[in-house]
């Protein structure tokens, strides 16, 4: 069966995220452990952790995505953001322990006239501060769509990153459509290629998720604007051409559409139909 979910708000706590999951027939979801901006995490509530972890298993809600601020930039000039990075990061892993065995996905950074090097060194240097042997997250570098200066616009400066990371067993991928589409990677035109080229440079055993959107610019436009599913210039073919892609099928996938509740339940269920007639 195909998993799918979508991003959630976690004001509520996680039980309610996966109550909230669960009504609108998704069987994961994406959070942000704190505000998007940044600032302080919420004191985790163990018993809110417990009915969660007991909902989860019950309804097999598996793979969750905590999802880093935005804010979190470990390749900033400033030494004062990278460490604001370093401790956000090391923060939001001790905290995903109480919920073992998920994902945890940051947006490498932003370079800002440094230069991508100079960004993947100071990348893969906080990750071995934070990395810890023995945590139970794999830790997710999203490929991003090279607006600005953007570290991991293409899979060469991923791969550069994960091959500088000593406890790179806990490192994975997590593919955002609509960010590969605004890079150039033509995954309308030519799915397989793509794939091709993503096993050849990071190996596919590296993908571990995919963020499903549609994207409002042309391909290599590098802006980074989502838009919901069939509604943007990808298009509902080539999105359930990725859902049902034998090499990508058994991922999970999270929506980040511009969707209320309703929205994000409508196109949970179109791409299971999609995925059930493999309509692609
Ligand atoms: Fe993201
Ligand atoms: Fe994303
Ligand atoms: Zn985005």
């Amino acid at each position: 069966m195909l998993k799918i979910g979508c991003h959630l708000s976690s004001s509520k706590g996680y039980a309610a995220m996966g109550r909230e999951a669960r009504r609108i027939g998704a069987d994961t979801f994406q959070f942000f452990t704190r505000n998007p901006r940044g600032g302080s995490a919420k004191q985790l509530d163990p018993e809110d952790v417990a009915e969660f972890l007991a909902f989860a298993r019950e309804q097999g809600i598996e793979k969750i995505l905590a999802h880093a601020p935005y804010t979190l930039n470990a390749c900033s000039a400033d030494p004062h953001v990278r460490e604001f990075a370093r401790n956000t990061m090391a923060d939001d892993l001790e905290r995903l322990e109480y919920t073992p065995g998920n994902y945890y996905n940051f947006h490498p950074g932003s370079h800002v006239k440094q230069g991508a090097e100079k960004g993947i060194e100071y990348i893969s240097g906080m990750l071995n501060t934070v990395l810890k042997p023995g945590q139970h997250t794999t830790v997710l570098l999203e490929t991003m769509s090279g607006k600005g200066s953007e570290v991991g616009r293409s899979f060469e400066e991923l791969r550069a990153i994960l091959d500088r990371v000593e406890l790179s067993d806990q490192m994975g991928v997590c593919l955002d459509t609509c960010h590969v589409w605004d890079a150039g990677y033509d995954i309308a035109g030519n799915l397989d290629g793509v794939l091709e080229e993503f096993d050849r440079i990071i190996g596919l055993g590296r993908l571990k998720a995919i963020h499903l959107n549609d994207s409002m610019n042309p391909l290599g436009a590098a802006k980074d604007r989502h838009a919901k599913i069939g509604e943007g210039r990808i298009g509902l073919r080539a999105l359930s051409g990725v859902v049902c892609h034998p090499a990508l099928r058994e991922l999970p996938f999270y929506l980040e559409t511009p969707n209320d509740l309703d929205g994000y339940a409508r196109e949970i269920a179109l791409m299971k139909e999609e995925w059930k007639n493999g309509n692609y």
